[in-house]
């Protein structure tokens, strides 16, 4: 059966085809600069990466082309053939603890939490009206990032704040990156062989967050009622004395636009080191002797090493430490002062697996006390998955 994952942004739209429950990638692509001048896509078949440039005035666009491909390439002989569409939304609330099909209801819902993520939710609600449109015959769904943490107890949840502000406003943590977690954990239980762990996921990309995990199932993460909270990321601050908002309102006479533009985009590893926001500018920063992009990279390190530290305790042990996305998949020098600042819990380095990239792989040594582990996430197939299951 022949399931489509799809992750639509305001600008861009990404997919993957798969045949289920084989999980295997028939074809994946991108569209980019959906409505803006110069679009184009990239696709993958067998391989082979084709680029073309095309006008693209809206999604819709995008999915015919997309199914012009899928003809033209014997993909599919038929539209008829791709049975599921599933849609990544990254802002649930509190109302869905599960992937679920689409209707008008979800999409309303869907639309309703659009304030706590203006970038993401209307455009998915954009990919599934042109879904709609082009695949008449597939069942389409959603997978929220935040599902996952559902699980998360009122006193894990809430902030310290007038109690009916989560009722009145939605005011807790939700948390973000989800599917991701999920993913790794699994993935980490089929490792260790079982399924009651206790595990400490780190999803170290651009976009950061960590999350403990407890037979599998989350009972905290580290991103809040937005994704800026937690860790230190690429360009936002995560987690600060919330008075400074109001103080530096008043001192610098900010709005609340600007504030949140800068907390979002000029802060993080990009307002420390005053370089830039990607891991690897910060290291070659640091190999070219600049003080503050060393002094970035200690701060990302140390708030992650808190984060983990603190899980521990909460989780009462730990089975492993799980390291993805971006930087946790490719950064050896991230993840080795990490593992060397949690080396009181009696986590060992193992240097020479630790140099590899991008694979699955232990990263500990062999008598580390907690093993770490790299497990490259996979947030497409846990799409397709839940797709599958409601089809199968
Ligand atoms: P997001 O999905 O949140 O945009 P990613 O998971 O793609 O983020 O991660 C992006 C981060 O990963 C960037 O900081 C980038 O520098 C880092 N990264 C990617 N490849 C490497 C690499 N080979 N070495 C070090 N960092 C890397």
């Amino acid at each position: 059966m022949k399931i489509l994952s799809v992750n639509t942004g305001s600008s861009s739209l990404k997919f993957q085809l798969y045949e289920m429950p084989e999980e295997k990638v028939l074809i994946s692509g991108v569209f980019e600069r959906i409505g803006i001048k110069e679009s184009f896509y990239t696709i993958k078949i067998n391989g082979e990466k084709i680029k073309k440039e095309v006008d693209l005035e809206n999604h819709k666009q995008a999915f015919k082309i997309l199914v012009d491909e899928l003809l033209n390439n014997n993909i599919v002989d038929s539209l008829k053939e791709i049975k599921g569409i599933g849609n990544r939304v990254v802002q649930g609330g509190s109302y869905f603890d599960s992937s679920v099909v689409v209707d008008e209801e979800v999409i309303s819902k869907i639309d309703e939490l659009s304030a706590l993520a203006p970038l993401h939710n209307p455009a998915a609600i954009v990919g599934i009206r042109a879904e709609q449109e082009v695949f008449p015959n597939a069942l389409l769904t959603v997978v929220f990032d935040t599902a996952f943490h559902q699980t998360m107890e009122e006193e894990t949840y809430l902030y310290a704040l007038p109690y009916d502000w989560c009722s009145k406003y939605g005011i807790r943590k939700y948390g973000a990156h989800g599917t991701s977690h999920k993913y790794v954990s699994l993935r980490a239980n089929e490792i260790l062989g079982k399924n009651d762990t206790k595990l400490i996921t780190c999803h170290i990309g651009n976009g950061a967050s960590i999350s403990a995990v407890k037979n599998g199932k989350c009972i905290n993460t580290s991103m809040g009622l937005t994704p800026n909270a937690g860790l230190i990321m690429g360009s936002r601050c995560g987690d600060i004395d919330a008075t400074i908002v109001p103080y530096i309102m008043d001192k610098a006479g900010l709005s609340t636009k600007e504030i949140d533009n800068i907390m979002n985009k000029q802060s993080g590893l990009l307002g420390i080191s005053g370089v830039s926001s990607d891991s690897r500018d910060i290291e070659q920063g640091i190999e070219d002797g600049n003080e503050r992009c060393v002094l970035a990279h200690k701060m990302f390190v140390r708030r992650i090493i808190d984060y983990i530290a603190k899980y521990y305790v909460e989780l009462g042990g730990c089975d492993a430490i799980i390291f993805t996305a971006g930087i946790g998949e490719n950064s050896k020098d991230t993840r080795k002062d990490i593992m060397n600042g949690l080396s009181v819990l009696g986590v060992k380095v193992d240097d020479e697996n630790n140099s590899l990239r991008g694979k699955e792989v232990r990263v500990s040594a062999e008598d580390s006390k907690i093993p770490c582990y790299v497990i490259p996430t996979d947030e497409e197939v846990m799409i397709a998955r839940d797709t599958y299951d409601f089809i199968k």
